[in-house]
């Protein structure tokens, strides 16, 4: 199909140097489009970062946690052997002394010597066992007979009028009333002397065993005061420098007994209600730990690791390991058991956390900056590389045009015209359509330069093709051949029609004037020669060469008229423009 020349003609109109210019010059980059490409770019790979990085923080905070609670229970581990071991060693203890010969022979026969002896060997013991405030024999009344007192490691023995009764005091109670063999361990409590709480707070763990004469009279009570601060001091030995632990015993009730603060212990005697106990301050917690006797809590207040400790159970287990299954487990009684704990606080914890300190947001800003910039100059290369490919495009679109229109006159050029001529011939073939080839020739034209100049000569010619193409249809083709020659082909035209037009071409180029640079008004004419495609036998330079001779004849008989090859007949002017 033949390229319509006003389509042509809409498209090589514009190319006038300054747009053929701008034509040429690279396209400019879509700023919308790379920030909209860039916000897009950006957002998808934080996505994928979050997506990749999260589950990464994630796995490395989970094993930071794990290292620390596999820490913490080897704490709790080594505190707890180490408590058992403390307490069983005081039952050890408390047996040997109730069974030592010495106090026996004075229960037995009290004389001053033989208190003596019970006093010397309390002494040695105190002396060497280093871990009891006082080691004491109180009578079946509750007086104190034998007291030795540890003196910050300068025992002594208390003289006679010192001793005090204590026969109110609770593990007095408790220990006279148990049977032979029975021991009794009372809660880490308190130092109390003639009834008030010695301070600085001296916590002490009361072992009593009650004692009995060869002829098994109940004698009395042995009691020893175990130095509470030794398990304080094991657990500090036990976390040794590890800075994130706290470790603390609780009593059954909630209360501290041992914490390394020690405004904390036995808070019931000094600190408001509100703060005194553990299990006030943590109810969650402590409502776990009462359901179950070790485990790993994890709150939002950090993580507590604990253990029960109870001592009726120890001495069960002591007393199983030591002695024949014949002889049965003694009575033994206790006020509570213990909750040794552990406790990381969440602040100690957020500490080391991925995410907490400045300079991981630095590096997260760091990296998101980077994101954002391999964003922005990935979507630039993006719309960079977008921009040159219009602009090679309209480039090549350029070259196609140039190559197709006249420069002058912006109609098809001569090759142009010869291509569409060639393939509307093609098509007529086909289809056995008439079709008119009409040669156009300026009459006179070196005249106009001559007179008018060039650039006149110029503006006519362009003027001439506009007043052409005004005359002819959508579907005819029409080019310049060169200088002041032109051509048109008229698809389904008969020789009638096609006389019609040309006349009509001619009579408005009769009329058309173009007004010079000086002011002149240039009026011209134009000779037509007309010739009818043969179908089968022709080609478009037979066609062309018969409208031209039919042109030439046209120039011979006095230009400004048209004729047509069949019959060389001139068309009367005027005659067929009507
Ligand atoms: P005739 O009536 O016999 O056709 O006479 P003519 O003067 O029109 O014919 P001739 O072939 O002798 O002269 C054509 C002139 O057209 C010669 C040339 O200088 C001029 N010409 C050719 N191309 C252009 C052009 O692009 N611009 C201008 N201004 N003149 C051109
Ligand atoms: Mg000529
Ligand atoms: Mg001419």
């Amino acid at each position: 199909m033949c390229l319509p020349i006003t389509d042509l003609m809409a498209t090589s109109s514009h190319l006038s140097p300054t747009e053929e210019g701008k034509a040429t010059h690279p396209d400019r980059i879509d700023i919308k489009r790379w920030m909209r490409l860039t916000a897009w770019t950006f957002m998808v790979s934080l996505l994928i970062a979050g997506m990749i990085g999260w589950p990464l923080i994630r796995n490395f905070e989970t094993g930071r946690l794990n290292v620390i609670a596999a820490q913490q229970q080897g704490h709790l581990m080594a505190a707890k052997s180490l408590f058992e071991r403390e307490i069983t060693e005081c039952f050890g203890d408390l047996k040997v002394l109730a069974g030592s010969p010495s106090l026996h022979l004075f229960l037995d026969t009290p004389t001053p010597a033989r208190l003596e002896r019970v006093q010397q060997l309390f002494l040695s013991s105190a002396e060497g066992y280093r871990r009891y405030d006082q080691i004491r024999f109180l009578d079946t009344e509750g007086k104190e007979t034998v007291r030795v007192n540890f003196n910050q490691g300068k025992p002594s023995v208390v003289p006679s009028w010192a001793l005090q009764s204590k026969a109110d005091r609770s593990y007095f109670k408790q220990a006279i009333s148990l049977p032979n063999g029975g021991v009794y361990i009372s809660g880490i409590t308190p130092n109390i002397e003639l009834g008030i709480v010695e301070i600085p707070l001296k916590p002490m763990i009361r072992v009593a065993t009650p004692v009995f004469t060869s002829s098994g009279a109940k004698a009395g009570v042995l009691v020893l005061n175990f130095l509470a601060e030794r398990l304080q001091q094991g657990l500090s030995k036990v976390i040794m420098d590890d800075a994130m632990s706290v470790p603390m015993v609780l009593n059954e009730t909630g209360y501290w007994v041992s914490h390394p603060d020690s405004s904390k212990i036995f808070n019931d005697l000094l600190a408001p209600p509100s703060v005194q106990r553990f299990s006030d301050q943590y109810p969650a917690e402590w409502a776990v730990m009462l359901n179950k006797s070790e485990g790993q809590i994890t709150t939002v207040n950090g993580l507590f690791f604990y253990t029960l400790i109870d001592p009726r159970q120890l001495v069960a287990i002591m007393h199983a390991d030591n002695t024949s299954h014949a002889e049965g487990i003694p009575t033994i009684r206790s006020d509570e058991a213990m909750y040794l704990t552990f406790h990381v606080p969440s602040k100690t914890l957020a500490v080391d956390a991925v995410l907490s300190k400045p300079w991981h947001w630095s590096m997260v800003g760091l990296l998101t900056l980077l994101l954002f910039v391999m964003s922005l100059g990935g979507t630039f290369m993006v719309v960079f590389r977008e921009a040159q490919m219009a602009t090679a495009q309209r480039f090549s679109q350029l070259m196609a045009k140039v190559a197709q229109v006249d420069e002058l006159t912006g109609i098809a050029n001569r090759r142009h015209f010869r291509d569409l001529a060639q393939r509307e011939l093609n098509r007529v073939a086909r289809v056995h359509e008439p079709l008119m080839a009409l040669m156009l020739d300026i009459d006179f034209f070196k005249r106009i330069n001559d007179q008018h100049g060039h650039k006149a000569g110029d503006d006519v010619l362009r003027t001439f093709s506009r007043v052409c193409e005004a005359q002819l249809r959508k579907t005819d083709v029409f080019g310049r051949l060169g200088g002041e020659e032109f051509a048109v082909l008229m698809p389904n035209t008969a020789l009638g029609t096609a006389a019609v037009v040309a006349e009509r071409l001619r009579s408005a180029v009769q009329s058309m004037k173009v007004t010079a640079d000086g002011g002149a008004e240039i009026s011209l004419t134009v000779s037509i020669g007309m010739a009818p495609f043969k179908f089968d036998k022709d080609s478009l330079d037979e066609l062309l060469i018969r409208a031209d001779a039919a042109l030439y004849q046209a120039k011979v008989q006095g230009r400004n008229r048209v004729l047509a090859h069949t019959e060389l007949v001139a068309i009367p002017h005027g005659r067929l423009s009507a």
